[in-house]
């Protein structure tokens, strides 16, 4: 069992102070892994003091000395790619195409930020003013365990960029992962305290970023309710927050789609990253007219999904994070069955081949009513809900007829339609005909409407959102 019972604060490996721990377990033999020791309130305070003392001098670099850092912690990653690529595997179950996709993605968005840095213009002329753009603070970057790596990296990419310095608070979940990470970032050879990592839960540590004077940002990813928290504890000190959280998110089928190309994408959106994906299109809209055709192309794909361990090359599904995860997706299923809900495939319980481990069976609901549970909360695990409409003018109105608005999805053989439709979806990010091949290349801002958040990440909106601009007049 590995122990991990340090942070990371001013460039050193340093005791906890706080001396609760937590085990993890792997979610495939709920073997025990690691044993982390949790940050309390002192470390928290510790990182955050030498957060402010590095950003004195952190926050007047030039644009050159912050590419050459962002380079560094790119080159660190890939550096260790295939470590990272275990260590996902082992400690949260990640399948092989999601995890190579994910460290890849969390290497390139240095680079990517690097390039955005440099064209980037942090000061401009408007009249007689000058506006300049100037980091705001120390920022806390609080990341949840989906894909771990890849939010952290999300976050500190354009927080570094802006000259801003951090404190992280990654999910408690994903520690083994977070310690290879910040393996890296020290290997890039930062100065101390412009990145400081904490372990701890919400409650200690979190909390203490989100409300303490001296951290002027909190960039969060996570769910909504914790994302409220955040927001009330950030207003006494009216800090500014970055959050990213929940959806919901419709992926609509056009009556013109082409079930051939519709149906694998609806279960690559749907069951993305062992069905743990903010962005997942979990409740599928099909035309009435072509129900049938549907469930039955749906119940033969998922028969051929490969469920099973995330160690095998060819898994399509994995387990759920642990076994708190798994109850709760069962739950959910469950609470399906009771409001009516018809089980097209799968429903409650593991796999038959799998009897033990975090593994839900990969369910797909029929007759679902868009004010059902199962229709409304974001489950986090496998499953699709099918939703039928008559019309296109419904469809939209039910795919947007939910608190959150992250993302839409649409299928057709028409992309000028698609196009109009996805015009109408009120979601930060729609991909018509399109899976999440794609991430930040070109700078594409993504995040939320309505519930599932505020601000930007990637590119230069992503920058700004660690950015105050200020005025300047001079006679
Ligand atoms: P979570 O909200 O439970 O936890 C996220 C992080 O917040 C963790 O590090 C946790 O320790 C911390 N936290 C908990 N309570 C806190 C508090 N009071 N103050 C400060 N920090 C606190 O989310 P999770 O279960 O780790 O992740 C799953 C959720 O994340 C889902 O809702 C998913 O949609 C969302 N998510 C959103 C995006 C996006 O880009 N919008 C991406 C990935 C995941």
């Amino acid at each position: 069992m590995k122990i991990i019972d340090r942070h990371y604060i001013d460039g050193r490996f340093v005791p906890s102070h706080g001396t609760a721990t937590l085990d993890l377990a792997s979610p495939v033999t709920l073997a025990p892994l690691a044993r982390v020791t949790l940050g309390d309130e002192v470390d928290a305070r510790r990182a955050i003091g030498a957060a402010r003392r590095a950003f004195a001098s952190y926050s007047k670099t030039s644009v050159q000395e912050r590419a050459g850092y962002l380079q560094a912690i790119h080159d660190a990653i890939l550096a260790r790619f295939d470590e990272h690529i275990a260590v996902r595997t082992e400690e949260y179950g990640g399948v092989a195409k999601h995890s190579r996709f994910s460290i890849a993605g969390a290497a390139k968005v240095f680079l990517n930020m690097k390039k955005t840095l440099e064209a980037m213009p942090f000061s401009k002329k408007l009249g007689e003013a000058e506006v300049v753009s100037v980091p705001v603070g120390v920022a806390a970057l609080i990341t949840p365990w989906n894909s771990a790596v890849f939010m952290v990296c999300n976050k500190l990419a354009p927080a570094l960029a802006a000259g801003c310095t951090v404190v992280v608070k990654p999910s408690e979940l994903s520690a083994q992962q977070t310690r290879l990470l910040v393996e890296c970032i020290h290997a890039a050879g930062l100065p101390p305290g412009v990145v400081n990592i904490v372990n701890g839960t919400g409650e200690a540590v979190g909390n203490v970023l989100s409300m303490h004077p001296d951290v002027a940002k909190v960039s969060f990813t996570g769910s909504t309710a914790v994302g409220k928290t955040i927001m009330r504890n950030a207003a006494e000190t009216m800090k500014r927050v970055t959050l990213e959280l929940g959806g919901k998110s419709a992926h609509i089928v056009l009556d013109d789609a082409d079930l051939a190309q519709a149906i694998p994408f609806a279960l690559a959106v749907g069951f993305a990253n062992n069905g743990q994906a903010c962005i997942a299109g979990t409740r599928l809209l099909v035309p009435r007219s072509r129900l049938d055709e549907v469930t039955a192309a749906l119940a033969e794909a998922v028969a051929q999904w490969k469920v099973g361990s995330p160690a095998d090359a060819d898994t399509q599904l994995g387990p759920l994070v642990n076994e708190r995860q798994y109850e709760r997706v069962q739950a959910y299923i469950r609470r399906g069955i009771e409001e009516g809900a018809r089980l097209l495939v799968g429903g409650p319980g593991r796999p038959s081949h799998l009897p033990t481990g975090c593994f839900a069976r990969p369910t797909v609901f029929v007759d679902v009513d868009n004010r059902m549970t199962i229709a409304r909360e974001e489950i986090f695990g496998p499953v699709l809900a099918v939703i039928a409409y008559d019309t296109e003018e419904e469809a939209i109105a039910i795919a947007n007829d939910s608190i959150y608005g992250l993302q839409g999805w649409i299928s057709t053989t028409n992309a000028a339609r698609g196009r109009a439709v996805a015009e109408r979806i009120d979601a930060g990010m729609v991909m018509v005909n399109r899976g999440f091949d794609l991430l930040d290349e070109a700078g594409a801002p993504a995040g939320g409407f309505k519930q599932s958040g505020i601000g930007r990440e990637f590119g230069e909106y992503g920058i700004r959102e660690y950015l105050e601009l200020k005025s300047v007049f001079v006679e």
